[in-house]
């Protein structure tokens, strides 16, 4: 095993271990040079080269091309930039001549951002009949999918000036979420709570999270009251914060010409609301399953009584499995054969020669996993990794990201090589499915077999029902406002325990402490958003499993979901890969699997 043993300082770290930065930029030095090079001026407007377009995209097509291309170029070489900045400033982020590099091209995104401010407006201001001779026009046709994205949004826009008092507007109306954030995340203290044997311990956001999966039941019991106490205090603060988001969500959409805040919230990617209630429906259609589920984790874990705190502990005894982390390369590129050997080997030549990686923790540098990169560079994937299955995962979910970046990148122009959300994490779950499946299939005992299955039931658990049913919260509030009922601590707790009851069934006791839990989530800020992991998953299961029992046509089309980047609309690409997501098909896909693993489980215990 080459995991150091003890933590060292990043000068120390091999180069085996670091993450190949040098192929972006030999030296800091030389990230200054190119710095210099592409913003020579020291004072605004540090791109002056677009101020000359200004006012003149209405004369021409070739007017237009001529912007577009400007623009698209000085952003590609800031994104150089700024990706070595970061990566170099993750690696370790108390070096303070990092910072200031990662701080300098941070600030110049920003002056990039406000001096080409006025391009959109400006190409949306255009009349009607130019705009139809530009769209004919085979000059713009590379731009075709950018400028329909953009006139999508038209009817959403304001003329100048009321859209100036929108932005001005919005500095104002972040207050909730920031208010949110302090008190939950700086502010609120939680104390400690005890564990059977009266032992005290810290608890904090983090260590609830190790708590609630403890084998010791007082353990779980006490962070799980203590926890949601701390929120059951501060109920009317937290209420009124989240009404605050959802009027400021209400006041966009009406500002915006939107029948409702979940159409404000979709329209722009092209994601049409029955996408949203499909999901719901189709998770209703089988609630029975996670029923099912869960009184097989009572007869498990031998219980009475199932309580909401004895949802989230495993209850399959970890098999005493530890990997080194070439071993953990291996697996994910042995996973992904099923995906063809020139996928393998890209994915090969990534880790094993090209260093795509920085393996290993070290003295201040960032914590957790992402997998990062631009245009001009290779994938980079930081990790932190120890060595337990939790990482080989990490592992398989970040390359998964980066195989999706390098395909889109390889094959997209630069203007679209950048992929939505909504499939990011289709990219990267689907990578996980694939190494559960080679470890289920290279397991060598009965335990480690119920263990694997016992963590991806988990994982469906957490991302599809769970998420499903703060989708349906969200909805459910949201169409309070819009309807103005008034928003009170009291509707909040009663929707939310409702919704426990019918996502949990009859054989889970329901603590009434759960009836905050709402108050914790800081997802019911974005808006919307969470039911992306929920589609994500469903569109990843169906994917993977088109993938590992189809042929060549499953491989092509799912390689060609890789390619196509941002290319068009994320529904769009999905369904061409094979999953769409708006039939009930991908979820109820997905809850078959999960009902059939939780009865091959019922029968390895
Ligand atoms: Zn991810």
């Amino acid at each position: 095993m080459t995991n150091p043993k003890k933590t060292i300082s990043r000068k120390d770290v091999p180069k085996k271990d670091a993450w190949n930065t040098e192929a972006l930029y030999p030296s800091m030095k030389a990230w200054e040079a190119d710095f210099t090079k592409v913003i020579h001026r020291s004072t605004a407007p540090f791109f002056p080269e677009l101020d000359g377009f200004n006012g003149k995209l209405h004369k021409s097509a070739k007017t237009l091309k001529d912007l577009l291309e400007c623009y698209f170029s000085i952003e590609r070489k800031l994104r150089k930039l700024y990706t070595y900045a970061h990566l170099r400033h993750d690696e370790d982020i108390a070096n303070e001549a990092h910072k200031k590099q990662y701080d300098k091209i941070g600030t110049m995104y920003h002056e990039f951002a406000k001096e080409a401010c006025w391009i959109e407006p400006e190409i949306l201001a255009i009349d009607k009949k130019t705009l139809q001779k530009y769209r004919r026009d085979p000059l713009l046709q590379e731009y075709a999918f950018y400028l329909e994205k953009l006139f999508r949004q038209k009817p959403h826009t304001l003329s100048e000036p009321e859209e100036k008092i929108l932005a001005l507007a919005g500095l104002a109306l972040e207050t909730p979420h920031k208010a949110f954030s302090s008190i939950s995340d700086a502010d609120f203290k939680f104390g400690s709570c005890a564990d059977k044997a009266d032992t005290h311990h810290e608890l904090t956001h983090a260590t609830y999270g190790l708590y609630i999966r403890s084998q010791d039941r007082t353990l779980r019991k006490n962070a799980f009251e203590t926890l949601l106490g701390k929120y059951g205090e501060f109920g009317n603060s937290l209420t009124e914060l989240l009404a605050g988001q959802l009027q400021k969500h209400l006041f966009f959409a009406k500002a915006r010409n939107y029948t409702t805040c979940l159409e404000a919230a979709l329209q722009p990617k092209n994601i049409d609301p029955s996408v949203y209630f499909t999901l719901i429906d189709a998770v209703h259609d089988n609630i029975h399953v996670l029923h099912a589920y869960m009184a097989l984790r009572k007869k498990a874990l031998k219980l009475k009584e199932l309580h909401l705190y004895d949802t989230a502990v495993p209850f399959v005894q970890a098999p005493d499995m530890k990997f080194s982390y070439e071993e953990a390369e291996d697996l994910v590129i042995e996973s992904t054969k099923p995906l063809g050997t020139h996928y393998q080997n890209i994915l090969k030549d990534g880790l094993k020669s090209n260093r795509w990686v920085d393996r290993y923790e070290n003295i201040a540098k960032r914590s957790g996993a992402y997998s990062s990169g631009c245009y001009d560079s290779m994938p980079y994937i930081l990790m932190n990794f120890k060595g337990i299955l939790r990482d080989v995962f990490t592992l398989a979910h970040e390359a998964g990201h980066s195989m999706h970046s390098y395909f889109s990148r390889t094959s997209q122009p630069y203007h679209y090589s950048d992929y939505a959300i909504f499939v990011a994490e289709v990219a990267s779950t689907f990578n996980e499915e694939l190494l559960n499946h080679t470890l289920l299939q290279n397991a060598k005992t009965k335990l480690q077999k119920a263990f694997l299955i016992n963590e991806k039931l988990e994982d469906i658990r957490a991302t599809l029902f769970r998420q499903t049913m703060f989708a349906e919260f969200e909805l459910k509030i949201h169409s309070f406002v819009e309807a103005r009922t008034p928003i009170t601590p009291e509707l909040l707790k009663h929707e939310y325990r409702t919704l426990n009851e019918y996502y949990f069934g009859k054989g889970v006791h329901i603590d009434p402490a759960i009836a905050i839990e709402w108050a914790r989530i800081p997802h019911f800020y974005y808006g919307f958003y969470v039911y992306q992991y929920a589609t994500g998953i469903s569109a990843a299961i169906q994917l993977a499993e088109g993938v590992l029992h189809g042929g060549r046509q499953e491989q092509n089309r799912y390689l060609d979901f890789l390619k196509m980047g941002g290319s068009k609309y994320p529904l769009e690409i999905l369904k061409k890969a094979g999953c769409d997501l708006t039939t009930v098909a991908p979820v109820t896909n997905a809850i078959a699997k999960f009902a059939t693993l939780t009865k091959e489980l019922a029968k390895l215990l």
